[in-house]
């Protein structure tokens, strides 16, 4: 299950569905012999990431306050003085900090697939994807992406809202794309050297240019031929304000890189077919 749910109430399904499910596939794996997984992690494991302050350096923000939130003001601040901060790039190896029940999950399953590998000499690469968009995307439901949400709207006619300003940083990532990281990560898994037995290795999976989510809603509405999106100041509790990680060690490591560029990607998928099934489903990979 993915995206933020309707509210806390759907805790024990996301932890059922992505937690308990990975436990039951792990114990098969083991049974069976499988040695080889590629995980479909993500970048909400970060939290809020990295922030620099041009007083403190890098600092952690803290949650979110509805008072702030509530007043328009959606940069997190600085901890120490409550500065405005600067987001810089996420490394592999930043902390966790997960904001949200997704989130949580999804950390709960690279440790679930960390303590398979060292216990049945298994190799795992996880991939934190950023945010995937592109054809077969579920159609906009409490779990579905903010692509979609956009999309489905431009479909009824109506204008896509945009919560807070627009402002808030992503990484916006085409499937076919993230199709190819996984096939790259599947031969990698074969060929010795790249991890040693019982490792699991992440490695952030995105674009590796940042846009913000009112440049997105822009760009569909603009290629889908209006109507253009409207800013709302709305907000969700949980959501964080950027998600910008780097993936130069995908790049370094295994070679892979991001060909459909932003602008290319977001007038394909402005009128490619979207998927009827509920937004349970994650992204089928056929490798
Ligand atoms: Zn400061």
């Amino acid at each position: 299950m993915v995206g933020l749910g309707k509210d806390f109430s759907d805790a024990p399904d996301y932890v059922s569905h992505n937690d308990h499910g990975t436990a039951v596939l792990l114990k098969q794996m083991a049974d069976a012999g499988v040695r080889h997984l590629v995980l479909a992690g993500s970048m909400v494991v970060y939290g809020e990431g990295r922030y620099s302050c041009p007083e403190h350096g890098v600092v952690r923000p803290g949650a979110r306050s509805v008072r702030d939130l509530d007043g328009g003001r959606f940069e997190p601040p600085c901890p120490r003085c409550g500065a405005a901060l600067s987001p810089e790039l996420v490394g592999e190896d930043a902390p966790v900090d997960p904001r949200n029940v997704y989130a949580t999950t999804k950390l709960a399953q690279e440790h679930l697939a960390a303590a398979w590998a060292r216990m049945t000499g298994g190799r795992v690469i996880s991939l934190r994807y950023h945010n995937v968009y592109g054809e077969g995307m579920p159609r906009d439901t409490p779990y579905a992406g903010v692509a979609s949400f956009f999309r489905s709207a431009l479909e009824r006619g109506e204008a896509p809202r945009v919560f807070e300003d627009g402002g808030q940083r992503r990484d916006f990532v085409h499937v076919e794309d993230v199709a190819a990281a996984n096939r790259t990560a599947l031969l990698a898994l074969r060929e010795p050297g790249h991890l040693a037995e019982g490792e699991l290795r992440a490695y952030n999976t995105g674009s590796g240019t940042p846009h913000t989510v009112g440049e997105m809603a822009e760009a569909l509405a603009t290629a889908f031929g209006g109507p253009q999106p409207v800013v709302t100041g709305e907000y969700r509790l949980g959501d964080v304000r950027h998600i910008t990680a780097s993936s130069e060690r995908l790049r370094r490591e295994l070679g892979w890189r991001a060909k459909v560029g932003f602008a290319e990607g977001m007038r394909a998928f402005a009128t490619a077919p979207l998927a009827d099934t509920p937004g349970r489903a994650g992204v089928a990979v056929r490798a």
